[in-house]
């Protein structure tokens, strides 16, 4: 199968909402007047963030989960997306499986695809001077674009976090983190506490819904995609300000919750990968966010306050520091 029967046959679906979709050199997205475009890439390389072999459905909703949470960080409502894919072969199992879960949670989210690129992943080796260039298949790589809008000035940023404000956190933290530990052995999970967490690794819920439901409401917001501590770091530098943080507020599962409490805490502070949004807000929002939970069904915890110092201060629930030596994940670190 060829580059362009592949694309044909499992990324061309007839757009209704964008002017213009896959096929001609640009694809055409409308933005409404008064209204910014939300623009959010990310990448998911095989081994570096999934496992070769990794199911291909699961890893079609993963690849656009991660990117739409990223509108949803932003308070933006999905438009559209594109999608680029380095495949080391036209392997039809996987592109069938692929597409089935990548389209399933665009149309959940009722977006179109509109565009992208396809090409063949390879790895080179041995140089070119001495005439030994030698090719062999590469690793999966799919990077999609996600399109987004937001009223004009209405996004939130990560700069905006106010002294006074309490840090919030939706859902639970550091199901992913369990999941993952047990895949590389650091302690084994049942089957059934597995199925539990399984899936909020590998298809994580972006929580649009709530980022939208958020603007003038949060005053910053972030998704937890490197783990709650490193995430947070990031919003208080760029807000200027520091933080006191309960870490036995902080929401975790029944299972997460009933694991040995190191490995429990250490999960929710700094696992990646659940996809959680960290925001602040004024005292004042407290209303408005438990009614934000109630109309959405999401938990919204406050686990804390934005504080003038420029510090990250962790205490239990006794009061005791409780030392803030972990790091969210860094590619290069
Ligand atoms: P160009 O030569 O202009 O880069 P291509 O031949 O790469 O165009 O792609 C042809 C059309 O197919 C374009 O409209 C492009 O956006 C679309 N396309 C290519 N790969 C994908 C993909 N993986 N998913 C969706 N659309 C794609
Ligand atoms: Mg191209």
């Amino acid at each position: 199968m060829g580059e362009f029967d592949l694309i044909a046959r499992y990324f061309t679906r007839p757009v209704a909402r964008a002017p213009l979709g896959v096929g001609d050199d640009c694809a055409l997205v409308r933005v409404r007047a008064g209204y910014e475009l939300a623009v959010s890439t990310d990448m998911l390389i095989e081994g570096r963030h999934f496992l070769p072999g990794a199911n291909a459905e699961l890893l079609g909703h993963k690849a656009l989960a991660v990117n739409l949470s990223d509108l949803a960080a932003c308070g933006a409502q999905p438009l559209a997306f594109t999608l680029s894919l380095a495949l080391p072969e036209a392997n039809e199992a996987w592109l069938a499986g692929f597409s089935r879960g990548l389209f399933a949670l665009a149309d959940a989210h009722h977006i179109e695809l509109v565009g992208g690129d396809t090409t063949k992943s390879v790895v080179a080796t041995g140089g070119v001077a001495g005439g030994q260039l030698r090719v062999a298949p590469g690793p999966i790589c799919i990077s999609i674009t996600v399109l987004g809008e937001l009223p004009e000035r209405a996004a939130l940023l990560r700069s905006g976090a106010q002294v006074g404000d309490d840090v919030w956190v939706s859902g639970t933290l550091g199901d992913a983190r369990l999941a993952l530990g047990h895949y590389l052995g650091e302690w084994v999970l049942d089957e059934r506490d597995l199925a539990l967490v399984a899936p909020r690794m590998h298809a994580p819920t972006p929580r649009v819904a709530l980022g939208m439901a958020l603007r003038g409401i949060a005053t910053s917001a972030i998704d937890v995609s490197d783990g709650f501590l490193g995430d947070l770091r990031h919003v208080l530098k760029q807000s200027g300000v520091g933080a006191e943080i309960n870490v036995d507020a902080l929401p975790v599962s029944a299972l997460l919750g009933s694991q040995n409490p190191a490995r429990a805490r250490a999960c929710a502070l700094s696992g990646g990968d659940d996809y959680e949004l960290i925001f602040t807000a004024p005292p004042a929002a407290k209303e408005s966010i438990k009614n934000i939970a109630k109309l959405l069904n999401v938990t919204l915890s406050s686990a804390g306050l934005i504080r003038k110092k420029s510090d990250l201060i962790l205490r239990d629930a006794a009061g005791q520091i409780v030392p803030a030596t972990l790091r969210g994940f860094d590619h290069f670190a």
